[in-house]
């Protein structure tokens, strides 16, 4: 361990998205957001950094909850295929592509049917909480036809 903490690691990869001595975790303890079939791992967690990486993977016809907020994301795609709504477009994703959702962007991903999608996302250690959409917002986004379809399939 140095003065600042860290711990000097390797957690052997398991396969199938898994890695040692990591757990995966539900997505979220808390709020009321619509997500599902969604599992959650940290993989990196330091004091000494300002960023986090955690992998999330949604089972086939899974989905995140849909939101916005001032922090970004930067994500790399890892597996699957599925479809991202990023602002008023919805984007087909697949693995190593990469995706930049900037602050106060509405975002959803959502697995393909039959396939799982599974993604690492870095985003800051310090953030703000999640805004969900009120009537309004979905009504907006909802007059892309697009849109609508992504958000009611
Ligand atoms: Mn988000």
């Amino acid at each position: 361990m140095t003065a600042d903490g860290e711990i000097a690691r390797v957690r052997t990869y398991l396969g199938s998205f898994r890695w040692q001595e990591l757990e995966p975790r539900p997505y979220k303890e808390e709020g009321n957001a619509a997500f599902r079939n969604i599992s959650r791992q940290v993989l990196f967690d330091e004091p000494t950094q300002d960023c986090e990486l955690r992998y999330f993977e949604m089972e086939a016809g899974g989905y995140s909850s849909l939101e916005r907020h001032q922090h970004t994301h930067a994500v790399i795609i890892l597996r699957g295929r599925g479809q991202c709504l990023l602002g008023s477009t919805v984007r087909t994703v697949a693995a190593f592509d990469l995706v930049t959702i900037p602050g106060w962007t509405w975002h959803q991903f959502r697995a393909t049917d039959g396939e799982a999608l599974g993604f690492l996302c870095m985003v800051n250690r310090v953030r703000d909480r999640p805004q969900l959409p009120g009537a309004s917002d979905l009504a907006a986004l909802k007059s892309s036809p697009e849109v609508a379809a992504f958000l009611s399939p």
